[in-house]
């Protein structure tokens, strides 16, 4: 079935986005790999292109469009093009609405130019290592004193960690409020007290930098809390994740099609028995499943772009879109990877690095489990 998510100018922001991988970025991505992270500079050269920050008002250095179909188009080619250490998922999908929709003027001069111009590298510190899928459960602190914060405790897997210039920090101002005693604060690179420990050595993603992160007594301005009062913080990591999700949910379709498309083709050129391995039945039925579902994937997730885009996506929508989307895609990469044999095991062949890349799709984010538990829950019991 034809896709019409996209409108023409969409396409020609795809063609600048794939010229630009092509040249940027496929010719350096595997000693990123080996690297563990990817430079700043071509953060740098994305923004130049007008690859951040869409939703950025005009004013700020952005271009005042919310259309999360320019987010998906970044999306689906850093995908296509197996450039899984670009975190820039993380800064585009996820950072832009805590920093343009919960943010004072004051806040959005200081942030935003250097967030669309790629010099100002975001992340965002939820997961401590005794807290995940238990947010409530996190023990970092953040205490009042006078004009600061001083902030205290420590995080882990946290995306673009060790290049992040701008953490928005998940803290608890009042622990004993529980939910409405989380507040999110701005640490910035150079604070006191705020250090970064190891880059994790990860399954796969091996070019994007996963980071623990500590806060000693670091003294933050409350200048730098999103949002007029404290205590507000969870309600607005629940108002954002959805996002997050179907940017997930984009990337595990995405993921899909491409490794389809890849496999579909080496089914084609192998040969065993005197024959193309895609005359056995066996492959064509199991490309014949996997293609099935992929497609009734994409037409839910780019459902919810649109939906997105009119502020209807609710937290269930994208709780499945999450969660359906990502373990299909851990489906459809393993089963590709069978089809091709011991080459599907080389790390040369692309099926093979989308294997390792793909396993976190149904962990970060929230977990399979987690979005069940919210879809459950929407019945009521
Ligand atoms: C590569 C990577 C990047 C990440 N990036 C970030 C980031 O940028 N920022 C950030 O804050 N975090 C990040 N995370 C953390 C990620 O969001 C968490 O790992 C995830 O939410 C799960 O939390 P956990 O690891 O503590 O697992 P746990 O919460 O300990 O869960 C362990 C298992 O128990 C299950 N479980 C837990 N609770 C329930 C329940 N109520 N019912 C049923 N089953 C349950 C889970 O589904 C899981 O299978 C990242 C993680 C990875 C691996």
């Amino acid at each position: 079935m034809q896709r019409d998510l996209f409108d023409e100018e969409h396409d020609l922001f795809r063609e600048a986005v794939r010229e630009f991988m092509a040249r940027e970025v496929v010719p350096h991505h595997p000693q990123w790999e080996k690297d563990g992270i990817v430079p700043r500079e071509v953060w740098k050269k994305a923004g130049e292109l007008g690859m951040f920050g869409f939703s950025v008002p005009e004013e700020y250095g952005g271009s005042g469009v919310s259309d999360f179909r320019y987010n998906a188009v970044v999306v689906e080619e850093i995908i296509r093009h197996g450039a899984s250490g670009l975190g820039f998922s993380l800064h585009n999908d996820v950072m832009a609405p805590y920093l343009v929709d919960l943010t004072d003027d004051g806040q959005r001069q200081r942030w935003l130019p250097g967030f669309v111009s790629g010099e100002l590298i975001t992340a965002i510190a939820m997961t401590e290592p005794g807290a995940g899928s238990d947010l409530q459960g996190i023990r970092t602190t953040a205490v009042r004193e006078g004009d600061h914060y001083v902030l205290n405790g420590q995080k882990t897997f946290i995306t673009n960690g060790v290049n992040a210039d701008l953490v928005v920090v998940v803290a608890k101002t009042d622990p004993a409020a529980g939910a409405r005693g989380i507040t999110l604060i701005v640490v910035e690179r150079g604070m006191e007290g705020f250090g970064r420990g190891r880059n994790l050595d990860k399954v796969g993603m091996k070019a994007q930098d996963t980071a623990e992160l500590f806060f000693d007594d670091v003294r933050v301005p409350v200048a730098n809390r999103l949002g007029p009062a404290e205590g507000e913080g969870f309600v607005q990591l629940m108002n954002n994740l959805p996002q997050e999700r179907l940017s997930i949910a984009v990337a595990a379709v995405a993921a899909a099609e491409t490794v389809l498309e890849q496999t579909i083709a080496y089914c084609k050129s192998r040969q065993a028995f005197g024959r193309t391995i895609g005359s056995f039945q066996n492959t064509r039925f199991v490309l014949a499943e996997l293609a099935t579902e992929t497609e009734i994937a994409r037409h839910y997730v780019d459902k919810c772009v649109r939906a997105l885009n009119a502020r209807e996506l609710t937290a269930v929508d994208a709780a499945k879109a999450k969660w359906w989307t990502t373990e299909l895609q851990t489906k459809v990469i393993d089963r590709c990877l069978q089809l091709h044999g011991g080459y599907g095991y080389m790390t040369e062949y692309p099926v093979a690095k989308a294997w390792l890349d793909s396993r976190v799709q149904t962990i970060y984010g929230g977990t399979t489990e987690i979005m069940k538990e919210i879809i459950g829950r929407s019945f009521g019991f």
